[in-house]
């Protein structure tokens, strides 16, 4: 028996949105979710074809419902990961409506909003969860000389395999997960330079014989909220077993700092030097996809959400989830996101119920992102 009479709208139909409508089932609350693909499996089938978890199936599981039987310490491919949402969401006995692109949300006069859909619905909702995640939205830095650069520029978000570039000079950008994990990948097929702002930092994939999860897991570190956690992690690091630190430190992937500029037929390096290249991949980060949300007035200017812990400050009803330290560590990953699931819904179910959201947000101080 559902205690809102009206839906609560979850826009994205990936980990997050199924978090989400899986917390709001236990509020009693009435969730929708909406999904632009024809699946609710997220970005995971867009991401790159060799990419494996970077934690073991034992830790990457959303509430609820185990990863699966087979091993639990082995790291999960791209594609059981599909297999494990297409799961989880069949047995969520949730509203999923897939092919349904959100184009807006609105605020109705008297409470609640309407949610506007590319076929040209119009969905009334009593709130609204923004879980639409930021892979739709990559992020390329604006470098000089990129516009007369006649090669191939590429964000990782559209890479998919190294066999296309063999035989190519290749420069990538960016010192986290992706970066190396690409470059390293196509060191073997392409000519490659991996391009950084600073020296690569690495953590240990395994401490004591143990994966790092086992330890973010018992030290509560995956837990601790992001101003404490800023101030222990100043750099991000990339996963590592040892490989791709030896590859970088014997040559086999060749480290430079990052380029100045774009030539027309390639980079020119800080030392001055120009050298032609065919093909700069950028792994350089994505952005909260939340163009919905533009015209209701939620978004600062910079497009990123005002809010707090994922609850917005600006509108009483909308909540976010799947933003990246949201409130801790592990709030944009599997294992993580089902905590601030159910953190933002009961947020929104004491909204929702009369309490009002003024006194929660008070008691909390904006996070900058
Ligand atoms: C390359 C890569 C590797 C990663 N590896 C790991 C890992 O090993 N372990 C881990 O835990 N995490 C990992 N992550 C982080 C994170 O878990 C994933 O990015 C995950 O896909 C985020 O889930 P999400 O549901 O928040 O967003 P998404 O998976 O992006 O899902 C958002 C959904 O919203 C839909 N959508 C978007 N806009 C609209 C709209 N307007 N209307 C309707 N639907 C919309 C999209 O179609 C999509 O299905 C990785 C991320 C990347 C990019």
């Amino acid at each position: 028996m559902s205690a809102s009479p009206e839906p609560v709208i979850i826009v994205g139909g990936g980990q997050s949105g199924l978090a989400a409508a899986r917390a709001a089932l236990s509020a009693r609350l009435r969730p929708v979710v909406l999904e632009a693909g024809e699946e609710s499996v997220g970005s995971w089938p867009d991401y790159y074809d060799s990419l494996t978890l970077f934690s073991p199936a034992r830790y990457s599981a959303l509430p609820g419902r185990a990863f699966d039987e087979g091993d639990p310490d082995r790291y999960p491919t791209r594609g059981e990961v599909v297999s494990y949402l297409r799961r989880y969401a069949r047995h969520l006995d949730a509203d999923v409506r897939t092919g349904v692109g959100v184009t807006a949300v609105r605020q109705r006069r008297g409470g609640g909003y309407l949610v506007h859909t590319r076929a040209g619905d119009e969905i009334a909702a009593a709130g609204v969860v923004a879980a639409s995640g930021s892979f739709g939205n990559p992020h390329l830095p604006e470098l000089p000389g990129r516009v007369e650069y006649t090669g191939e520029v590429r964000h990782v978000a559209r890479y998919r395999r190294p066999e296309p570039y063999a035989g190519k000079r290749v420069v990538v950008v960016g010192a986290g997960n992706s970066a190396v994990q690409v470059a390293h990948e196509l060191a073997p097929l392409a000519r490659v330079t991996l391009a950084t702002r600073a020296p690569v930092r690495f953590v240990p994939q395994r401490i004591r014989g143990r994966d790092l999860h086992h330890w973010l897991h018992v030290t509560g570190a995956d837990r601790l909220p992001r101003p404490v956690l800023t101030r222990l992690i100043r750099h991000a690091a990339v996963l590592d077993t040892g490989v791709y630190r030896d590859a970088i430190a014997s040559g086999l992937l060749p480290r430079r700092d990052m380029f100045t500029a774009f030539t027309p037929d390639g980079v020119r390096w800080p030392d001055g030097t120009s050298e032609p290249v065919d093909a700069v991949i950028f792994a350089t980060g994505y952005r909260p996809n939340l163009g919905y949300l533009a015209t209701l007035g939620a978004l600062a200017p910079d497009g990123t959400p005002r809010q707090i812990s994922g609850v917005s400050t600006t509108h009483p009803g909308l909540v976010y989830l799947g933003l990246e330290f949201q409130r801790s560590f592990s709030s944009n990953t599997l294992r993580g996101v089902g905590r601030d699931a159910a953190y933002v819904v009961a947020a929104m179910a004491e909204g929702l119920r009369g309490a009002g959201l003024g006194p929660w947000l008070r008691r909390r101080r904006p996070v900058r992102r």
